[in-house]
């Protein structure tokens, strides 16, 4: 974990939040890699779920929510974790996750603690004004349901998906971007008719699974746990956790729950028409009917099947996943992160080998903005003029080609091309590099 962290840091993926001011403790910002990385996740995300199906819609809500809606969810009452003081020390703890050097200290009875961050609406700050920063994006999905339903026409099964930021104030963050207090979900709600829902929770099981082995998780390093006893929130019917084997330990990657009609049904305005199965609290204040209506144009309220993953930890798992030190002929070790292409924060860099040599450097930048035309990611002109520390650099970031304009470039038309995981070099004539770079990344997953 030190080793990733400090490669985070030194080639600009991830920074501590805030870090002038002394930081903030579980907040980290994305730098100029890291926001690539995480971006290129996130479309392969949406282009599996949303672009390569006829049945999936996307959404982008508000983060501030209106304290009905999590009232209603629950969240007011029961979002909550265990809280321990350690008399000794004085520190605070998550009652699971007290540090080795206290567990022997006394500690005292745990007491519910909150999660959720409160703010103001407007210039007066009273109860009137609260509101919260969302705990999860699914929320806002739900009360949307109706608003898609119309402007779409669907009909079940479909899904609504959104990729956003959520909050939670954490007691204890930790282990760097695994559980930090303000984090992105990428969150489908898949709607169901009651009784199919058995088979689709198992459909995305799989589904989610083979996803995240395309991102570059190996099969070996991912287990999926059915979530039993006081583990299983009130309203699943079912809980299945991706788990992934983090540097720390094996943990939550993603969750994939059977949701039953909780949700919709916690929703909705008339809950004594509806046949609710779910316990739900009595609603007074909806304005809007959460259900769909069956072939026998009686109100059924949908089934939830909800695959909810992580973003942050899932760049977690990809880059200590694609994080290789190789010992290299010469005695020496080599830094290469293996990512997968689609991705790859730059895509290409192209080098001139003498920095101040203008017509290299003129061709190079030509290059550069012929190939960044195809938009298949970002491409870089690297003009360090040391072509040794530049592959070297690209190799730990994890682009998968260098591009070496020398003077046979001038001469001869010919480019280097130099791939990040085998290291062979290849001559190119000028005029085939557009080509070759698009064939290279032609069979991106995503
Ligand atoms: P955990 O048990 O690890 O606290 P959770 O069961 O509360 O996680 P969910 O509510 O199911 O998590 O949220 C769905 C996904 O959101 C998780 O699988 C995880 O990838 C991500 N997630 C949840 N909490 C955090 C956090 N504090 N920091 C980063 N990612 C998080």
């Amino acid at each position: 974990m030190e080793e990733i962290v400090s490669l985070c840091k030194r080639r600009g993926f991830i920074f501590q939040s805030n870090e002038i001011y002394g930081g903030l403790q579980g907040l980290y910002d994305y730098g100029p890699l890291g926001v690539e990385l995480k971006n290129n996740l996130k479309t392969a995300w949406w282009k599996s779920v949303v672009y390569n199906r006829d049945d999936v819609e996307g959404l982008d809500t508000s983060i501030l929510t209106h304290p009905d809606v999590l009232k209603y969810s629950g969240h007011e009452d029961t979002f909550t974790d265990p809280l321990v003081d350690c008399k000794s020390c004085g520190l605070r703890f998550r009652q699971d996750q007290v540090p080795e050097q206290c567990k022997g200290e006394e500690l005292t009875e745990p007491r519910d603690f909150n999660l959720m961050f409160k703010t103001n609406v407007g210039p007066v700050s009273d109860d009137s004004s609260l509101a919260y920063l969302r705990p999860e994006t699914a929320q806002q999905i739900y009360i949307n349901f109706k608003n898609v339903l119309d402007s779409t026409s669907r009909s079940l099964p479909f899904g609504i998906a959104q990729i956003g930021k959520s909050f939670r104030n954490e007691i204890t963050p930790r282990n760097f971007i695994f559980r930090v207090r303000e984090f992105e979900q990428m969150e489908l709600e898949f709607f169901v008719l009651p009784g199919d829902d058995e088979v689709w929770h198992q459909k995305w099981i799989k589904n989610r699974v083979s996803w995240w082995k395309e991102q570059g998780i190996p099969s070996e390093k991912l287990k999926l746990l059915t979530v039993t006893g006081d583990d299983l929130a009130h309203y699943s019917k079912s809980t299945v956790d991706i788990m992934y084997k983090f540097p720390h330990g094996e943990e939550e990657l993603e969750g994939i729950a059977n949701r039953t009609d909780f949700d919709l049904g916690s929703h909705t305005k008339n809950q004594k028409d509806l046949n609710i199965t779910a316990q739900v609290k009595n609603n007074v204040d909806s304005n809007t009917r959460l259900a769909i209506q069956n072939e026998n144009n009686d109100w059924v309220v949908p089934y939830v099947i909800e695959p909810s993953a992580g973003v942050d930890r899932g760049v977690l798992a990809i880059i200590n996943e694609a994080y290789t030190v190789e010992n290299l002929d010469n005695d020496k070790k080599r830094t290469v992160l293996k990512l997968r292409k689609h991705l790859a924060p730059i895509k290409a860099a192209v080098i001139p080998l003498k920095r101040n040599n203008e017509e290299l450097v003129k061709l190079t930048h030509t290059i550069k903005s012929t190939l960044q035309q195809y938009q298949i990611g970002r491409v870089v002109v690297e003009n360090t003029g040391n072509i040794g520390k530049s592959y070297r650099k690209h190799d730990e970031i994890g682009t998968p080609l260098c591009i070496t304009v020398d003077f046979d470039s001038l001469e001869k038309k010919t480019v280097t091309v130099r791939d990040r995981d085998t290291m062979e070099q290849k001559t190119i004539a000028l005029d085939e590099i557009n080509k070759y770079f698009i064939d290279y990344f032609s069979d991106v997953e995503s």
